[in-house]
């Protein structure tokens, strides 16, 4: 069995890139896009067949047992790839979720069908009037006999249209206030009164849908972390990937793009675009060296706090503002959807542009993030 950890960060980074170029195809590599599990399922099969599907889990579970540090050097190879997400709810989420906080029954049941793509998770939260404000979410689970009984509407659920099943919060107790009474519960979506309606983003991606739940079944132990724990449990989700999202790649791989489009567009020496580029390559550089410096505290094993904030907004605002400016100097052609015809290519700036709306959104909107910021950092009153 290899022990990743003891490679040095150099022969592992050439160990995930050789990987990644060995079994990553081409259409796999769209970015931001979303990429339905009919493609990307072979990616998701090669990366379980060879060991490199849960960088972070144990290894006894099936994972490679990575530290933080080796992990984010994966993580940097899959940008640098620009491997879009496939189906990693179950991975990023269930799998740690049932180690810090499931029983061992719930772990030895759901992990290895993570791994074996049996069981294919969606993440239902959102639901309409409770996105930012999630803790006013309305779904409620009532107990009958050995069974919780769920009722209620998400929306926004990535990959929910692949998914067979999702795990959801839902409120258990009306009388306590808002975040005490609600459970995380595990539902499988193979059953009568599931209802997944897709909706087709503003780029064209049947990225997300809304799920409605009738008179939904979840077996009691399918309940995670116990009976109205479920906040804190969505809480402990947010780990270390978070950094991700603070992550230059979205935007280097807008900038080369830039680039590029105001050679085509014959914009690159006009002396207004050249400046704003520079301006842009500052941000991004500025993106670039904060992300650089927290990935050294996650090196050396140092926790980290609210920086995680400021790197998503300037991480995602610049990626976006980059995008905007492409479309301007792209002149007319920017407007027009579906790919557009430079002379060495044919990028749809239109849908980088509108997929790059997204990532200010999840997570945590940008407008949050500030909140968090303002309260957490300065001290200021809400
Ligand atoms: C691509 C994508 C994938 C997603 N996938 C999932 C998923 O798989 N599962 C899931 O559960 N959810 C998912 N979401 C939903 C996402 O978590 C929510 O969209 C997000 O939390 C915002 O909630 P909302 O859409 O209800 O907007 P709202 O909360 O209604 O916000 C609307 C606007 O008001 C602003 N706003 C709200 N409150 C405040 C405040 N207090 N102060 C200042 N401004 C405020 C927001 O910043 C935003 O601009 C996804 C979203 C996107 C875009």
């Amino acid at each position: 069995m290899q022990d990743w950890n003891a490679l040095s960060d150099e022969a592992f980074r050439a160990a995930a890139r050789d990987f990644i170029e060995t079994h990553c195809p081409a259409h796999i590599r769209r970015g931001e896009e979303h990429v339905r599990w009919e493609q990307s399922q072979g990616w998701y099969r090669a990366m379980a067949a060879h060991g490199w599907l849960a960088p972070g889990w144990p290894v006894a579970h099936g994972g490679m047992g990575l530290k933080q540090a080796k992990h984010l050097i994966y993580l940097e190879e899959w940008a640098r790839a620009g491997i879009s997400r496939v189906m990693e709810q179950g991975v990023l989420n269930v799998g740690p979720v049932l180690l810090a906080h499931g029983t061992p029954e719930q772990v030895a049941h759901y992990l290895p069908k993570i791994i074996s793509a049996e069981h294919l998770w969606c993440q239902g939260f959102s639901e309409p009037g409770a996105g930012s404000d999630l803790a006013a979410l309305r779904t409620e689970a009532r107990i009958e006999g050995d069974a919780f009984i769920i009722n209620g509407h998400k929306i926004w659920t990535s990959g929910a249209v692949d998914a067979n099943h999702i795990f959801v919060l839902a409120r258990t107790d009306k009388s306590v206030r808002k975040q005490a009474g609600i459970s995380f519960i595990l539902v499988d979506m193979r059953q009568p009164g599931v209802t997944v309606k897709p909706i087709v983003t503003i780029n064209g991606d049947a990225e997300f849908a809304e799920v409605f739940l009738d008179d939904v079944r979840a077996p009691v132990a399918n309940l995670v972390g116990g009976l109205n724990n479920g906040w804190k449990v969505a809480q402990s989700l947010l780990g270390f990937e978070r950094v991700w999202a603070g992550s230059p790649h979205m935007g280097r791989q807008a900038m080369d793009r830039l680039v590029r489009v105001a050679k085509l567009a014959g914009r690159d020496r006009d002396p207004v675009t050249l400046d704003r580029i520079a301006q842009l390559q500052i941000d991004l550089a500025d993106n670039a060296e904060m992300y650089e410096r927290l990935a050294q505290e996650i090196r050396a094993g140092h926790s980290f706090g609210f920086e995680v904030s400021t790197l998503k907004i300037v991480a995602t605002e610049t990626y976006a503002r980059i995008t905007e400016l492409t479309l301007e100097v792209a002149g007319e052609r920017g407007g027009l959807g579906g790919e557009v015809p430079f002379t060495d290519g044919t990028p749809d700036l239109l849908r980088d542009y509108l997929t790059a709306r997204a990532p200010m959104i999840y997570g945590g909107t940008v407008q949050v993030h500030r909140n968090i910021l303002a309260k957490r950092v300065l001290g200021l009153p809400s």
